[in-house]
């Protein structure tokens, strides 16, 4: 019998706004202070009323249009009733049969829903006891439920990526999976038989290894003849393997109701067909793009696509490039860029760094008219990085630091001359390499600070004795 993988994702983004959902506390996952941002609201007090943030409701709707998803004409709030210290009023706000957005597809994996909720506080454990946090008690948070549409652990990463991509491309979300903006729960089963919901997953590589391992477990069971249970099991990340939980009978009854203090509401007010005509341009039609208009290679396109500042940074030089070089080399400044650019600023972000784009195409044209050697390249770059300098000016600037003394050069010369016999005669018999290892001795001898020029000249009269 062949076991299909059957797995439906779950996965939460918190949004970013200026505040929080209900109320107008600020939503600041950087506040480093413990129960600084909140209010009557956020902390359940009786009496206190929710008020609906926008900004939070048109973010889901840029997501829900970006995937192709319907936005529910008219949504609602429902309270979800369970005991949690983490959670202060007993309930929590989110949506239950009237989500803001139904269907939708991304990656050929079939989208269920996408609704809006609150996120929780943060429990702190102290030894004994525990403290609460509750900064992001009350701070928007995104559901996205898949079918079960998905069929390997790969796909499964690759789903998570995409979305946290283009959550970052709408600006909807930072969808830091470290920082728990973003958080991935996967149903797993075989031929969709009993599923497995897995948490505590942490990253996309963790989700390949979590699911892996999950399926590889229930395959296990099912060859054995025994069944697989309805449960949660946990990632535990030291040991590689999932760990019960939860099991089905210990599943919560949530006693879903329909949020009083919230009446339902019609989205037509948000205009989603404004938002729709603001939609950026997503990453599966900048790939397409990318590979079209800058004949790059796919892995190339792929690292741009994945780091939009680099990809915008990459667009402004290719037009630069374009006015100085009719025949342009598209993908040497896409590799000076992504590699050698990227090497060199570490974790520095590029958008910090003095480098212009205007000056790195500059660079790929002199090194592409073979004015410079791609040594020369590297140099100049870490140089250009430290300071807003044209590769031209600093050409200009190193052949005055260089040593242009002739008298100085000539003595240097004719040691080499002196002490290479065997170079100069195969000079002198056509080997034309020759004359590139003197002048790199000559070079190595005045510590790279000869002029090149004029060292050429010299070592070219020294041999032609
Ligand atoms: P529940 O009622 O247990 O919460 P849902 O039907 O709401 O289950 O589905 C929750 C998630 O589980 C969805 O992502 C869905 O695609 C996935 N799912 C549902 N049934 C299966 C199954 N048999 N195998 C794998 N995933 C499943
Ligand atoms: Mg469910």
């Amino acid at each position: 019998m062949e076991y299909k993988p059957t797995i439906g994702l779950e996965i939460h983004a918190e949004l970013k706004t200026r505040t929080k959902m209900f109320c107008d506390s600020l939503n600041d996952a950087d506040e480093k202070k413990a129960n600084k941002n909140v209010c009557p609201v956020c902390l359940g007090q009786p009496g206190a009323l929710p008020t609906i943030n926008k900004e939070a409701i048109k973010h889901v709707i840029r997501v829900g249009l970006a995937l192709g998803g319907k936005i529910n004409p008219v949504t609602k709030f429902d309270r979800k009733n369970y005991f949690y210290p983490d959670l202060p009023k007993g309930y929590q706000i989110s949506q239950y049969d009237q989500p803001l957005v139904i269907g939708g597809n991304l990656l050929g994996v079939r989208l269920r829903r996408i609704h809006l909720e609150e996120d929780t506080g943060t429990l702190v454990h102290a030894g004994e006891s525990s403290l609460v946090d509750f900064n992001r008690g009350g701070v928007p948070l995104m559901e996205l439920v898949t079918e079960p549409d998905i069929t390997s652990a790969e796909q499964a990463a690759e789903f998570g990526k995409e979305l946290q991509l283009i959550l970052r491309y709408l600006g909807v979300s930072d969808a830091d999976m470290e920082k728990g903006h973003m958080r991935l729960e996967a149903n797993v089963s075989l031929n969709m038989g009993t599923k497995v919901e897995l948490k505590n997953i942490n990253s996309f590589r963790a989700m390949k290894d979590a699911v892996t391992y999950e399926l590889a477990r229930q395959e296990e069971l099912l060859r054995a003849g025994k069944k697989v249970s309805q449960e949660t099991r946990g990632w535990d990340e030291a040991n590689q393997k999932t760990v019960s939980q939860r099991s089905k009978e210990e599943a919560h009854d949530y006693r879903y109701f329909p949020e009083p203090d919230l009446p339902p509401f019609s989205t037509e007010i948000f205009e989603p067909e404004f938002l729709a005509r603001e939609l950026p341009e997503l990453p599966q039609a900048k790939r397409t793009r990318f590979a079209k208009e800058y004949d790059l290679e796919a892995k190339q396109v792929e690292l741009l696509v994945s780091e939009p500042a680099f990809a915008s940074y990459f667009e402004e030089a290719a037009s630069e490039l374009k006015a100085q070089l009719p025949a342009t080399r598209y993908s040497l400044l896409a590799n000076y860029l992504l590699s050698d650019v990227r090497g060199m600023l570490g974790e520095q972000p590029l958008k910090d760094s003095k480098l212009n784009p205007e000056h790195l195409a500059h660079l790929v044209f002199l090194l592409n008219q073979s004015k410079i050697t791609s040594r020369q390249a590297k140099d100049m770059l870490a140089k250009m990085l430290e300071k807003d300098a044209d590769p031209e000016t600093i050409l200009k600037d190193e052949s005055q630091y260089a040593i242009s003394d002739t008298g100085e050069l000539e003595k240097i010369v004719g040691e080499i001359v002196e002490e290479t016999p065997q170079a100069v005669a195969d000079y002198k018999k056509g080997k034309a390499q020759s004359l590139q290892f003197l002048i790199g001795k000559a070079m190595g001898r005045l510590k790279g600070r000869g002029n090149p020029e004029i060292l050429k000249k010299l070592i070219l009269e020294a041999l032609s004795k």
